[in-house]
């Protein structure tokens, strides 16, 4: 999503200075300076000056969170940090401004632009790296890695180049986002960062203990360390019409175009499986004004992942909007023109989309003989084997707060996990603890999950999901596993930044509001 447009100029210019004593300790200001839009963030006597707009999706960072000398963007929970403007966690890939300080008796005022940080100074340089899957993992680690200072050969080896996945569901499939605005990044930036970005020539067998991959091509690709990052793809329930042409999985960028061009072309679509992408697609296909009906087998939709109380808000927003449900049904086959359900009703169709989930691309780790377990296993560290890393939808990891490995399918965790393995293979040897964090959208509402609860044993609401101003605790063993919340931003970053440093007591206040 394009971030570019101007953040129209508003509050007082810190470039003409502002008296220490009206900012407030921890809390962005918004105000401009030399013609840009500035934040101003004082903590103690220090006073930090930033860019306003998050280079993600272009949210307002003075509706952020200030954590420590982080700054978090309020949307997607990009964290920027104060001094630098530096990207330090994902989604954003790039920095905003940093700008010079001049403390002038009791006012400060907002100087010149900073440079860009230089890049760091690697621990240690693996002869060359290979980033196998060019998705938010791959591409991730790939940016962090020159980042880091990494100045040896890298190659990031992808079947497409880089795009902005959760988009491919929500505004480019409904037809207000552009799609100039969907690579991740373009060819020039992996030229300018002397990157190889291999596109096509997809990987065929992995050597761990001779460190080189083969591609489809036959060419052969030397390794000091790798990033293993092949991602998962959309399962395809095996029935009879399943593989006929006007039924559509999604994944990649090729099959929301293809979506669209049904779209186009027809009137009616079934969609199977009622999970965040199922219905993130009916919503999308729903405002481009195409009749819609959802087959799925559970009663609630998404009662298994949020509970039963969100899940009915969810099927209440779909159903506002026309969406027809078949909830307790199967579909039984696929014919031309419908979706036969196990009880025999057919829904008229022009074209069918299944959203039942994804599995983990693992052929090539199991080849290898990578420790498999439904994912890669990797360790805290990432690794998984000498000299091979992890990340993204495929690599399970422990999760240092339930203590047990899970498999995350998050577009910022997998990149937050790219960052952290680009990092150890430079020698970091840091544990990746970042907190699990996704949102999904329908319509006009976004929800914000943080944490993660595979089960519960109570789920506490405060607030009003109807009222759209609402936090969901789910709790397990004793504690906050996971917080889902409708309206309340800041509560989300909040209780982040709670299980972030391990303070249980400051995430169950947090969610007692
Ligand atoms: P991927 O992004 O899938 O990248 C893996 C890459 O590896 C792919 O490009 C693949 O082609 C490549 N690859 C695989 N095998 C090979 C090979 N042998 N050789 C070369 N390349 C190979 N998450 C959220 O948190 N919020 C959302 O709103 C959200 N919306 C989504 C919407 C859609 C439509 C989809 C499909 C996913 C969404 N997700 C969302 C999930 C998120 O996109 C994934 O969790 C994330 O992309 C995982 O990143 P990854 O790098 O592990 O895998």
């Amino acid at each position: 999503m394009s971030s570019g447009s101007p953040t129209p100029l508003s509050g007082p210019d810190f470039a003409a200075g502002v008296p220490i004593a009206e900012l407030p300790q921890g809390e962005p200001v918004l105000g401009h300076a030399h013609g840009e839009a500035v934040i101003l963030v004082r903590r103690g006597e220090t006073v930090f000056a930033t860019g306003a707009k998050c280079t993600h999706y272009g949210a307002p960072l003075v509706r952020g969170l200030v954590v420590g000398e982080t700054l978090r963007c309020p949307w997607h929970h990009a964290c920027f940090h104060l001094g630098s403007g530096e990207a330090i966690g994902a989604p954003a890939l790039d920095p905003i401004a940093s700008y010079e300080v001049v403390r002038e008796g009791d006012r400060v005022r907002v100087g010149a632009r900073r440079p860009a940080p230089a890049p760091r100074r690697p621990v240690s340089s693996p002869p060359s790296i290979v980033i196998l899957g060019a998705g938010a993992a791959g591409a991730a680690a790939t940016e962090q890695l020159r980042r880091e200072g990494y100045s040896g050969p890298l190659v990031l080896v992808g079947d497409e180049p880089p795009v902005d996945r959760p988009n491919l569901s929500k505004d480019y499939l409904a037809g207000t986002a552009k799609e100039e605005w969907l690579p991740l990044r373009g060819a020039e930036f992996y030229r300018s960062l002397d990157v190889e970005l291999v596109a096509g020539d997809p990987a065929t067998a992995l050597d761990v203990a001779g460190k080189e991959v083969t591609l489809a091509s036959g060419r052969r690709l030397p390794f000091g360390a790798l990033l293993f990052a092949t991602g998962a793809e959309p399962v395809r329930l095996p029935l009879p019409g399943a593989e006929r042409p006007e039924v559509h999985v999604l994944r990649t960028l090729a099959d929301s175009r293809a979506i669209i061009a049904r779209a186009e072309g027809g009137r009616r679509a079934v969609v199977v499986g009622a999970s965040f992408i199922g219905l993130e697609v009916a919503a999308s296909l729903r405002n481009r004004g195409i009749e819609v009906d959802v087959v799925a087998p559970e009663p609630v939709p998404l009662a298994r992942v949020v509970g039963e109380e969100v899940g009915r808000f969810v099927l209440g927003l779909h159903e506002a909007k026309g969406v027809r449900f078949h909830l307790g049904r199967k579909p039984a086959a696929i014919e031309e023109g419908a979706v036969v359900l196990d009880d025999g009703a057919r829904l008229a169709c022009d074209f069918a989309v299944m959203g039942v989930g994804v599995r983990p691309r693992l052929a090539l780790a199991e080849a290898a003989g990578l420790t498999i377990d439904r994912g890669v296993v990797v360790d805290e560290q990432l690794l998984a084997a000498p000299s091979v890393w992890a990340a993204g939808d495929v690599a399970r990891y422990p999760d240092p707060r339930s203590g047990r490995p899970v498999r995350i399918e998050h577009w910022v965790v997998a990149e937050r996990m790219g960052q952290a393995a680009a990092r150890n293979m430079l020698g970091a040897a840091r544990p990746y603890r970042d907190v699990p964090f996704f949102w999904s959208r329908h319509y006009d509402v976004s929800l914000h999950y943080v944490g993660h609860a595979e089960e519960w044993d109570a789920i506490e609401l405060r607030g009003s999901l109807d009222g759209r101003d609402a936090l969901v605790a789910y709790r397990h063993g004793g504690r906050v596993a996971a917080v889902v919340t409708v309206g309340r931003a800041r509560a989300s970053l909040q209780v982040e930044a709670a299980m972030e440093c391990g303070d249980e007591t400051a995430v169950a206040d947090l969610v007692q509001v």
